[in-house]
């Protein structure tokens, strides 16, 4: 029996029940003969009310207080969680991320791990203890500053400890029952997946899947650790999240064509209106908004009118940064050279994600069928090799992935999407 890493996240343990509930469930893991190591998260909606709390003595909190603050969030589940545990007669410590050894670049609310020394935790366990690590926090390499790892960063810390503990798994707890197909908060008859490649899982991430986080699988897959997504409510196996298909009974799991169908409704739309369609134009907008440090998703470029020599040039962007993008593009006006600017944060997106669409033709029809079947209409388009993503109204969004969904087969006939708490995060 090896060590397994558990991470338990913040609905799973959003009061005393909960972390009762929670204790029971390591414990288990330990009487089955294993080494256990727990991450967890801040209580319920801690990180959320700490946040609240900052805004109101100080509309912009300085990076390394904001961090301090933040982290006191999963000090108290860790602390408590180690009590419950020690109450059901075992042995157990907690520890800072920073006693944890997660050793962080300096940049203050979204610090990257750098290195991971998990000495103490490793004494910890040889000593008999179950080790409880604070998730989401770290220490910074230079400046020996408290971190933390950007909202959800708590996957990650698990992952990094795993890889740094040479973990047989990686089990990350959460309030739905694994990967589903869809949003089992929108879809009611998306099916729970048994595994999907890493592959696929980073491009759901990175399509709005909230269930697991980009960076966590990116981790993952870099030192090769499988995941098991599972429900902390109840008993049943989860996903697999592996680079190699698992075998259930003497078969293995066979690559799905279709993985899934993700939603966003995170981003905004920027049309650039009237710039001159010559060399240079998209070079001049994208400058500006690197410039600033803003991230962009899709971008189209329409035909120019040929009375006007002029076209429209759109991109989405997170909302949060629509402010930013637009304040930048203005400033940058004249040396750009665009007639207007056209902000529209009402929009959605939706897309198909599958390995399975390289070798098959016709995916990308039947995503088009099934999305005018329903009526919606499209403003964006954009491809990967295993991904096809489109923009429309945020109002079509549920009806979009509903349809779409149902299209590829993808519908369950049991209603075995529950959802047992928390917010999708
Ligand atoms: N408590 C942090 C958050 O809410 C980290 C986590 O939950 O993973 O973002
Ligand atoms: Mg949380």
């Amino acid at each position: 029996m090896g060590l397994v890493v558990q991470k338990y996240g913040g609905s799973s343990v959003a009061d005393a029940e909960g972390i009762k509930r929670v204790a029971k469930r390591i414990v288990e893991a330990k009487k089955n003969g294993h080494q256990v190591v727990v991450v967890v998260s801040a209580m319920g909606d801690t990180t959320d009310e700490l946040i609240d709390l900052a805004q109101e003595v100080s509309p912009m909190p300085a990076g390394r207080e904001f961090d301090m603050l933040l982290t006191a969030g999963e000090r108290i589940s860790m602390a408590l969680l180690a009590m419950a545990i020690k109450n059901l007669g075992h042995e157990a410590q907690s520890f800072t991320g920073s006693q944890a050894g997660v050793i962080t670049d300096s940049v203050h609310n979204k610090a990257r791990i750098i290195d991971v020394t998990p000495g103490r935790i490793r004494t910890a366990l040889d000593e008999g203890n179950i080790a409880i690590v604070a998730g989401f926090q770290g220490v910074s390499q230079d400046k020996k500053d408290i971190t933390t790892l950007g909202r959800g960063g708590s996957d990650t810390t698990a992952v990094a400890l795993a890889a740094a503990l040479d973990a047989e798994v990686c089990e990350i707890y959460t309030d739905v029952d694994g990967v589903f197909t869809a949003d089992p908060r929108v879809v009611k008859k998306a099916r729970k997946i048994d595994w999907i490649s890493f592959e696929d899982m980073l491009e759901l991430a990175s399509s709005g899947s909230k269930v697991l986080l980009h960076r966590c699988v990116e981790y993952a897959r870099r030192y090769n650790i499988p995941i098991h997504v599972r429900s902390s409510f109840s008993g049943l196996t989860g996903t697999w999240v592996s680079s190699e298909p698992i075998t259930q009974g003497d078969k293995k799991v066979e690559q799905a064509i279709i993985s899934g169908v993700a939603h966003d409704t995170s981003e905004a739309k920027i049309t650039v209106v009237g710039v001159p369609d010559k060399p240079g134009e998209a070079a001049a907008i994208f400058r500006t908004i690197s410039d600033a440090e803003i991230n962009i998703d899709m971008i189209v470029q329409n035909v120019s009118a040929a009375s006007t020599g002029l076209t429209d040039i759109s991109f989405t962007l997170p909302k949060a940064e629509g402010r930013k993008a637009i304040d930048a593009l203005e400033k940058n006006k004249h040396g750009i050279g665009y007639e207007s600017l056209r902000y529209d944060d009402q929009i959605g997106k939706i897309s198909l994600v599958g390995a399975g669409m390289k070798t098959n033709p016709g995916v990308t029809a039947d995503f088009f069928t099934a999305l005018s079947d329903a009526g919606v209409n499209i403003e964006l388009i954009s491809t990967s090799e295993i991904r096809i993503s489109v923009v429309t109204r945020a109002d079509d969004v549920k009806e979009a992935v509903t349809a779409v969904h149902s299209a590829f087969g993808l519908d369950s006939d049991s209603d075995e999407a529950v959802v047992y708490g928390g917010t999708g995060r």
